[in-house]
């Protein structure tokens, strides 16, 4: 016990004094030292377990310390830990094609990246190496990752402080039936003003200027935003016809989350640049990537691709994404996950939405899904407001305490709950952790207006 708490005291010391945490201000946070995790659950130095419905990142899809892929880590690890890029290298080709085998259409090659936002900033210069063009369509309501490029396409208050960065980004609304910005009043409505916007927005920045489009298939952070029907496609034909990349960024959404090993499946699309990281090895070793239509590929047959890393394609993190591979076949992971979604996870948020007056909407699909809270069902005037101040996040911040206490480590966001927790979860922990954020929410209730 002794022990412990002087290793926890070391551990906050450490992290206080000399760790520079991502998107903080570093005087006003105090990181919980966390001692160890297994499977859907984490654990600090004082006994405290959490079950972590956010997937860490929305990144852990298999759970921590998975057996099989630690062994696969020490395995390559004593085999060969690390080889530089310019090398054919077993596990790289391995994995490279293991995906392809797996992605629709004439997506065939692979270039590895360190995560997610690097793999968006490559895909982005292939789209323009290949049109020649240098613009870039991204939709408000979005997040591309923390580099220059990725941080520009964001379309949400993180890339505010970052601007100006990649000044060729264009901004679009994409479709969000339950606060439309096109005022419909139906999904089929909302798919058809939303393309006809884009394409406006198209045709007013000049369609020979702009090199592509960039989308999260289901949009991730800001708020499990699935596509209407027949709004991917539209964005397919819109590129097909002024000659645009159309680049699908599911660094969140690939990998099983909603149930597919790429989200484009689900809506029967096929981009000519997807970005992947996160669920390709649950980031037990950072690894991200873009896979590459044949045509594009083609451009950079005889003329250099200019761009590359030191680890791309790291032996490490390439092996446990073969495991990963093998493992969602194994275990039927994307069988499972569609299972849960519509069998335990659907039902439980649907009946929330009757029985919590602040729940204004709920979405999703697979093990992936947004609970929206309001303060007043019917102008949906947002729990709290967007982007928030500390003060004014306080709902939220109660809502997220109660869930902690009770022992979930729940994921929010502006004026949401979402639920993503490991697709390995049991059931049994799935349907106590919606018991938990289910009783969360009275306290969201508490501000409904009576
Ligand atoms: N794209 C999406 C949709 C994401 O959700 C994220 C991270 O959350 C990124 C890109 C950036 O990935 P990374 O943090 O690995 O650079």
């Amino acid at each position: 016990q002794n022990a412990q708490q002087a290793a926890k005291a070391q551990v906050k010391a450490d992290d206080r004094q000399h760790v520079f945490h991502s998107w903080s201000a570093q005087a006003k946070i105090d990181p919980l030292p966390v001692a160890g995790g297994s499977g859907s659950t984490f654990w600090d130095y004082d006994g405290n377990q959490y079950l972590d419905f956010s997937s860490q990142l929305v990144n852990l899809n298999l759970g921590h310390q998975h057996p099989r892929l630690v062994a696969a880590i020490k395995r390559q690890a004593d085999k060969l830990a690390t080889i530089q890029p310019a090398f054919a290298n077993d596990v790289r080709g391995e994995l490279a094609r293991l995906l392809a085998e797996r992605a629709p259409g004439e997506l065939n090659q692979v270039f590895f990246t360190n995560g997610g936002a690097d793999a968006n900033e490559h895909a982005v210069r292939m789209a323009r190496q290949h049109t020649g063009r240098r613009k870039i369509l991204a939709a408000y309501r979005s997040y591309h990752g923390g580099t220059t490029t990725a941080m520009s396409l964001t379309g949400e208050p993180r890339r505010w402080a970052n601007d100006p960065g990649d000044a060729s980004v264009v901004h679009f609304f994409g479709p969000y039936a339950y606060r439309s910005a096109f005022h419909a009043a139906s999904a089929e409505e909302e798919t058809q003003r939303a393309l006809e916007h884009l394409e406006s927005v198209i045709q007013l920045e000049g369609p020979g200027t702009v090199a592509g489009i960039i989308l999260e298939t289901v949009v991730g952070t800001n708020g499990v935003l699935v596509p209407p029907p027949g709004y991917l496609q539209g964005v397919r034909e819109i590129c097909d016809r002024y000659g645009l990349v159309y680049i699908a960024d599911e660094v969140m959404v690939g990998f099983g989350r909603i149930g597919e090993w790429f989200a484009v499946d689900a809506f029967d699309v096929v981009p000519d640049l997807l970005t992947f990281a996160k669920g390709i090895n649950s980031g037990y070793v950072p690894l991200g990537g873009v896979l590459i239509s044949d045509a594009i590929a083609a451009t950079f047959a005889e003329r250099a691709y200019p761009g590359g890393l030191t680890y791309s394609g790291h032996p490490l993190a390439c092996a446990v994404g073969v495991e990963t591979v093998r493992v969602f076949e194994d275990e039927a992971i994307l069988e499972r996950v569609r299972d849960l979604g519509e069998r335990v996870v659907r039902p439980e948020l649907e009946r929330w939405a009757q029985s919590h007056p602040s729940v204004g909407e709920i979405r999703g699909r697979g093990l992936f899904w947004a609970v929206e809270l309001v303060r007043d069902p019917q102008s949906r005037e947002p729990l709290v407001p967007f982007n928030a101040s500390a003060e004014a996040a306080a709902p939220m911040n109660e809502v997220a305490a109660a869930c902690k206490a009770a022992g979930l480590w729940p994921f929010t966001h502006f004026n949401r709950v979402h639920v993503a927790p490991p697709l390995v979860i049991s059931e049994q922990d799935l349907r106590r952790g919606l018991a938990i954020i289910d009783e969360a929410l009275t306290i969201a209730d508490s501000y409904v207006a009576a």
